[in-house]
């Protein structure tokens, strides 16, 4: 269902392959046997990345996740949608002894990369 608007493989999700890659973590993609096909999987550090983009998943205060001036109540609706969905993925993740990390599309620059490496490593 959200496969046509999200995409996988997308530039920033590459971008913080990339990185974790370079910083020594290995990992799966798009898992599909846990809830929400994460992203990116750490089997050993039972943890998950999920790279979120700002206007489809509604970054709070973002500059990114603007609402579009036309189809109002259409957008509303698929908006609402998406961060339920999110929010019931995190809560079953959470469930199954995962570890949430979120990086927002925002955020997939140099500090914010840092920083996702600082959190996957701290127990
Ligand atoms: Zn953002």
């Amino acid at each position: 269902m959200m496969s046509g608007i999200r995409g996988s493989n997308t530039s920033p999700e590459l971008a913080v392959r990339k990185h974790l890659h370079a910083a020594g973590f290995r990992y799966r993609l798009h898992v599909p046997s846990l809830p929400g096909r994460p992203d990116i999987v750490l089997p050993r550090l039972k943890s998950v990345v999920l790279v979120h983009g700002c206007f489809w998943h509604r970054h709070e205060q973002c500059k990114y996740a603007y609402i579009p001036k036309s189809n109002v109540s259409f957008w509303a609706k698929k908006f609402e949608a998406n961060v339920k969905r999110d929010k019931l993925v995190r809560n079953q993740l959470k469930k199954a002894g995962w570890r949430i990390h979120v990086i927002w599309e925002c955020e997939v620059h140099e500090r914010g990369l840092a920083q996702i490496v600082r959190n996957l490593k701290e127990k």
